[in-house]
């Protein structure tokens, strides 16, 4: 059977990346699979609490990331949407799995060497360890498929290679245990649609993300009409008009990246996108886009902010969907005892 994990960190604003890149897929997989899509707030504390905020930010940001998930048309009765430190398991399992991955693996991680900077000494053994827990995330639940952005590709890859490990390490055992030849299905990643990774309106060159300290750099789910047209406006450009066909966007990042979000939002391809601008300045162009952007976004907007308001409602979300994922959870971790000799009550 086929079952689908994926998480969003709650730390600062989402935005257009996570919802193009993420959020979408998220909604279309429902239709298909059993999903569990979770909020994983275990992830947004491996960065300084200066950086995600503390108690009252984090309870903010837990409860708006819920509210984007059933506002963008995820159904929380059907599937699963619920907080990562509500299920223990998760914590528990990456233990295990920080004894199965290797510091090498480890250290060829890319979004750990972003993070980081330069300062590695300072930075939290969580962000170090951050891609062990997003394995045992998804292998809890042992997941076939992980929806996300080309961000987060690698971490899915080392998710494989650990589920890899963990199935030849204890080949016998799992099969004794009744589990056949593997037991952690070897999960796939997801990347599709138009829009797998969203640029920062500032730099072409950079991904579009909630920790980038300009809030110009994004166009975030709360935003009402005059940010996103500010922001829009503001946009890195180069001075030439827009190319007529897609091979003239190639060596130009901001203006690739802008026809990018418009045909992932208006659902057409660049190529017809640029059939209809090309040859236009970008004044007209990014006029066309704001438009287009607070026609998509704002009923979302409009939706998020209303249900993240309403706390009981929320949080009655994320208890139900917790329930849930818990039932899932303790059952692979009750296997993986048994499978690795750890004697527990019958
Ligand atoms: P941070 O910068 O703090 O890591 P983030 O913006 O990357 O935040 P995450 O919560 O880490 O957000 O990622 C949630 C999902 O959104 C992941 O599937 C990730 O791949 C996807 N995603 C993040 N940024 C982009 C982007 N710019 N374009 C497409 N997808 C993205
Ligand atoms: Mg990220």
């Amino acid at each position: 059977t086929q079952r689908v994990f994926s998480g969003i960190q709650p730390t600062g604003n989402l935005h257009l990346g996570n919802y193009l890149g993420a959020i979408v897929n998220f909604v279309k997989m429902q239709e298909t699979h059993n999903c569990v899509y979770c909020v994983v707030d275990l992830h947004a504390i491996t960065v300084p609490v200066t950086v995600w905020g503390g108690p009252d930010e984090l309870r903010k940001n837990i409860r708006e990331v819920t509210a984007a998930f059933i506002a963008a048309g995820i159904d929380p009765k059907k599937q699963i949407i619920f907080n990562q430190s509500q299920v223990a398991e998760h914590s528990e399992l990456a233990w295990v799995l920080n004894c199965i991955a290797r510091l090498g693996w480890l250290n060829r991680m890319t979004q750990f060497k972003e993070k980081a900077g330069k300062d590695r000494e300072n930075v939290s053994v969580g962000l170090y360890d951050y891609p062990v827990l997003m394995a045992a995330d998804i292998l809890v639940y042992r997941a076939t498929h992980v929806p996300v952005g080309e961000d987060q590709k690698q971490h899915v890859e080392l998710t494989r290679d650990i589920a890899q490990k963990f199935n030849n390490d204890f080949s016998a055992s799992i099969a004794a245990q009744g589990f056949g030849d593997a037991y952690f299905p070897l999960p796939e990643p997801v990347i599709t649609g138009p829009a797998t990774r969203v640029m920062s309106l500032r730099d072409g060159t950079k991904k579009m993300s909630k920790s980038d300290p300009s809030d110009y750099s994004r166009i975030n789910l709360t935003d009402d009409a005059d940010a996103i047209a500010q922001k829009i406006r503001k946009a890195k450009t180069d001075p030439e008009p827009l190319p007529s066909e897609e091979k003239g966007l190639e060596p130009r990042p901001e203006a690739d990246n802008l026809v990018g979000i418009y045909a992932a939002l208006s659902g057409k391809p660049k190529a017809a996108v640029l059939g209809e601008f090309g040859g236009a300045q970008f004044s007209a162009f990014k006029s066309s886009l704001v438009d287009l952007a607070v026609e998509k976004l704002s009923p979302i907007a409009g939706e998020m902010k209303r249900l993240s308001a309403d706390h009981d409602y929320v949080d009655s979300v994320l208890a139900d969907g917790s329930d849930r994922a818990r039932a899932i959870a303790a059952e692979t971790m009750l296997a993986v005892k048994d499978i690795m000799g750890m004697v527990r009550k019958k």
